[in-house]
């Protein structure tokens, strides 16, 4: 695997942008370090949501239906570290190639619509979003309002009354999107991961896929991960992934 370092491997983003000119269906999977930049921390780092609400004692399903007023201090707390986050340069970057026609498609594991505030359109939500709450009983989806962070109490369906949740997927929930992520899948000979350790299935099995297929792997990660890929660009992803799209595209990468 060839390692690319800001600053010291210029020619390394030249030779790998090539690459993705070239690719005919290039498609992009992003997680939770791809937002970092924008201040939103990942969940497992130290001072994370999960090492001050337990997933498995907040974050399930079965957690939500048993005490949901338990649950909505999570929902909370998630609502908070959301409120307010801007997109960054990454954000932005992909947006740009995709405007030039350069990627067909954004797999996000991320639930904070930065992506599509970025200008974004291709991009399917994993993980869901958590710009809307669900209602698990009729189906009905509502905007999240942002007075319910300040609110006690649990928001209650318009239509049915039942208990509503952030637009979410649990720990229990199945993942969304699987039908679109294979049929982007399908077509995929590049795809760029950002910001994900890809630990997590189905997100975990992606690269795999592509690159089984004989598709380009390249990686915008500050480490180095298990993932099995032609080239890592190492450093932050709002500044390696700029620096890539601005080799592709030509300018600096920005908008
Ligand atoms: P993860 O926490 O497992 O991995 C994050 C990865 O990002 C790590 O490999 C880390 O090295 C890398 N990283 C951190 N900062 C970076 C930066 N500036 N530039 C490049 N890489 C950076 O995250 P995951 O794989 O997305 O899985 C966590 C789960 O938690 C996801 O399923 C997601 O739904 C959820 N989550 C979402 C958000 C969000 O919506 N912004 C935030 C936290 C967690």
């Amino acid at each position: 695997m060839r390692v690319v370092r800001l600053g010291r491997d210029e020619p390394g983003f030249a030779a790998e942008a090539a690459r993705l000119r070239t690719a005919s269906f290039p498609v992009a999977l992003t997680g939770a370090g791809i937002s970092v930049e924008s201040g939103i921390p990942d969940f497992r780092s130290p001072g994370g949501l999960w090492t001050v609400f337990r997933p498995e004692e907040y974050a399930t399903l079965s957690a939500f239906r048993a005490d949901p007023a338990k649950a909505w201090r999570l929902y909370r707390a998630l609502g908070a570290a959301l409120l307010g986050r801007r997109p960054n340069p990454a954000h932005a970057a992909l947006a740009r190639l995709e405007d030039a026609g350069l990627l067909g498609q954004v797999v996000t594991q991320n639930i904070d619509g930065l992506h599509q505030t970025a200008g974004s359109r291709r991009v399917i939500e994993m993980h869901g979003d958590h710009r809307r709450l669900q209602c698990l009983a009729c189906g009905r989806l509502e905007p999240f309002d942002e007075a319910l962070l300040a609110a006690e109490g649990v928001p209650r369906c318009p239509a049915c009354d039942a208990a509503l949740k952030p637009n979410v997927v649990l720990f229990e929930e199945a993942v969304r999107g699987l039908g679109e992520i294979d049929a982007a899948l399908a077509r995929c000979d590049l795809l760029l991961v950002v910001g994900t350790s890809a630990q997590v299935h189905p997100a975990a099995s992606l690269p795999p896929v592509v690159r089984k297929r004989g598709g380009t792997i390249l990686e915008f990660n500050l480490e180095r991960t298990g993932i099995a890929a032609d080239c890592l660009f190492l450093g932050p992803a709002g500044e390696t992934l700029p620096r890539f799209a601005a080799a592709v595209l030509g300018g600096d990468g920005r908008r």
